[in-house]
């Protein structure tokens, strides 16, 4: 089966052990998690962390399997 390696890699990269979550490697991230779980929005947590909203976003959905809330993107 043909593949298409560029496109393939660059979708795959993403969320690959290779590109480590900085929210996943973040020495606060059992109250970054917690914060999440319990529905404050990643802008708002990104900002007391001072990580990029975009990538507790990312940690929510990925990493923590929880659904983006209303306003989240
Ligand atoms: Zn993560």
């Amino acid at each position: 089966m043909p593949s298409v390696p560029g496109l393939r890699a660059s979708v795959a990269s993403y969320a690959r052990p290779g590109r480590p979550c900085p929210v996943c490697a973040n020495r606060e991230r059992g109250p970054i998690d917690a914060g999440l779980t319990v529905g404050h929005s990643p802008r708002y947590v990104a900002r007391l962390y001072d990580l990029s909203r975009a990538a507790l976003s990312r940690h929510k959905r990925v990493c923590l399997g929880l659904e983006g809330g209303r306003g989240d993107t």
